[in-house]
């Protein structure tokens, strides 16, 4: 008679008693015979150990396999597009732990001795979900897992910290109630470590003493991910030091291996823009693939097969061709990584530029979305956001010409919401439409939903800033409502561009409260001038009562 048993059920017995398959079928299935309350005390029996908590059992191997298509469909809904990033990073991880497990579970078993592993590379536009895809991997998958930039190191760390840290960063990740079992975990399990703008660190062959120094850390990061020992603790660190001598004095023969961790099961991706201002790497594949009988044209344009860029006949797709997709180990080494650590990375992807269409994406179809964040954000304070659906238009097209990704939201929206996030909490409102309107003016708007005039708002902000009192007359503010309108900007701003030199005002210790009249305003040199004669008349003042004395 044939048994199936859920695979689940296998694995947990594996994961709980640190068994092999075959052991823990066997013992399920006798376990099974017995009565339910009876099944954990049979198999405690059955292995001559308890059942231990997850990080804790010596032998188990605690991370969760996943299939890739898992991790694909998880990292679906946090990150935007990059397909065909998304598929690279999910089979390496998927691949990487299973083979680690695989290994931890049958010993000796295996007819593959080596374990080659699935390092990455990946490039493209900075802000396009690099970093972010590998921070939600770490979440799925429960691994330890470390984003570094690479300019944070150096080769040996002469100045600032060395390619080592990494590891020692990475076990400081690590469950564990000691350095010891924290650094355990890491040689079981290994880890993921993301090296962002590896890019920086290419030779660039212009300037001699940095070429040495970035292949120095590209070699150091190569003997990470072939296999390094690593002491866990640094040895430069006080405390090392302090052990160190006292074994010294104690006689103690140090014993080379104690307190080092390897290398060898932390996955590697390598992550960068590689752009620069010549030769970048797009650049760089355009003119390999114009040597194979493409065209570029005279400003580094790309002519695919004797078609010009705006040709009708060229396909949407070719118009917005990405370069990095076809970025090959040659184009990376010419870019100035070294060849071994290029071949010590078989993966090779790269991320689109994200489109406008995207950055809606990004704000509405994702998990952990930052409109989901504001919604929250305000409603800890009472107020009910709506957003419509041109808001988040005018946001990400004013994002998209920022040119820094899916980053630019934020600042975009932090931009806009700032006067909201103050006035609103406690003010009584419930209630916030945040409309296309209020986006592209979002002080005017601010001044309307609490009825205030921008010009009171103005002056009060000037008291509380300077203690003086400012009283723009009838024409003055009606100046500058043409002024706002002729130039399109909001009213306030209007008040901040013609107001500017009235912070000198701020020094001449005059009397409040200070009428501002329309001629001021229109003479836009008008308080510079006014500071610039009070200052003559104080220096000759002064001169004057230096001679007096
Ligand atoms: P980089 O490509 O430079 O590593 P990041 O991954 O750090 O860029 O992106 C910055 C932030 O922008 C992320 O934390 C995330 O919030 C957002 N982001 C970027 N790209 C995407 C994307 N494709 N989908 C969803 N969010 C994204």
């Amino acid at each position: 008679m044939k048994v199936s048993i859920p695979r689940e059920i296998i694995e947990k017995i594996m994961r709980d008693y640190g068994v092999d398959e075959a052991a823990a079928t066997k013992a399920h299935l006798n376990a099974q015979e017995r009565a339910e309350e009876s099944y954990d005390q049979f198999m405690d029996q059955a292995f001559g150990r308890t059942r231990r908590a997850k990080g804790q059992a010596a032998g188990s191997f605690d991370i969760t396999v996943h299939t890739p298509r898992q991790i694909k469909e998880h990292l679906d809904k946090f990150v935007i597009g990059q397909e065909e990033y998304k598929r690279r990073v999910a089979i390496a991880a998927a691949y990487h732990f299973a083979m680690l497990r695989h290994l931890h579970l049958n010993p000796g078993q295996s007819k593959v001795r080596r374990f080659r592993k699935k390092n990455t590379i990946t490039a493209g536009p900075s802000g396009s979900g690099k970093t972010y895809c590998v921070e939600v991997l770490g979440d799925l998958m429960e691994v330890p897992t470390l984003i570094v930039d690479a300019t944070d190191y150096t080769e040996a760390g002469y100045v600032g910290k060395s390619a080592d840290d990494m590891i020692r960063e990475l076990i400081d990740l690590a469950p564990g109630t000691s350095r010891k079992e924290q650094a355990a975990f890491i040689a079981r399990h290994g880890g993921i470590i993301f090296i962002d703008e590896i890019d920086k660190k290419a030779k660039d062959g212009r300037t001699i003493g940095h070429d040495i120094s970035r292949e120095g850390f590209q070699r150091a990061v190569l003997k990470l991910i072939e296999r390094k020992l690593v002491p866990i603790d640094n040895p430069m660190s006080p405390a090392s030091q302090i052990q160190e001598a006292l074994d010294r004095q104690r006689g103690v023969e140090p014993d080379p291996m104690a307190g080092m961790i390897s290398t060898e099961k932390i996955l590697f991706i390598l992550g960068g823009s590689f752009e620069r201002p010549q030769d970048n790497l797009e650049t760089i594949v355009k003119k390999r693939l114009a040597q194979r009988g493409q065209r570029v044209d005279e400003d580094g344009g790309f002519v695919i097969r004797g078609f010009t860029p705006d040709d009708p006949r060229l396909s949407e797709k070719d118009k917005y061709r990405n370069y990095f997709a076809e970025a090959g180990a040659e184009d990376y080494i010419r870019f100035g990584l070294i060849p071994e650590l290029v071949g010590r990375s078989p993966i090779r992807t790269f991320v689109n530029l994200l489109s406008k269409n995207d950055l809606v994406r990004i704000m509405t179809d994702t998990e952990d979305s930052i409109v989901d964040q504001y919604l929250l954000e305000f409603s800890i304070f009472g107020v009910d956001l709506r957003f419509t659906p041109e808001a988040i238009d005018y946001v990400a097209e004013t994002a998209e010409n920022q040119k820094t990704g899916a980053r630019a939201l934020v600042s975009v929206w932090e931009g806009i919401l700032t006067g909201f996030q103050f006035e609103l909490p406690g003010s009584g409102f419930t209630r916030l439409d945040v409309t296309r309107n209020l986006c592209e003016r979002p002080r005017d708007a601010l001044m309307a939903l609490l009825e205030k005039s921008p010009f009171v708002h103005f002056t009060e902000g000037f008291r509380r800033e300077y203690g003086l009192e400012l009283v723009l007359t009838d024409e003055a503010q009606a100046y500058v409502e043409e002024f706002a309108r002729s130039a399109g900007i909001q009213v306030s701003e209007a008040l901040d561009q013609l107001l500017q030199g009235a912070t000198a005002l701020n020094y001449m210790s005059l009397s409040s409260p200070f009428e501002v009249t329309r001629e001021m305003l229109e003479d836009r040199r008008y308080f510079d001038r006014l500071f610039t004669e009070w200052h003559q008349r104080r220096e000759m003042e002064n001169q004057a009562g230096a001679k007096g004395e």
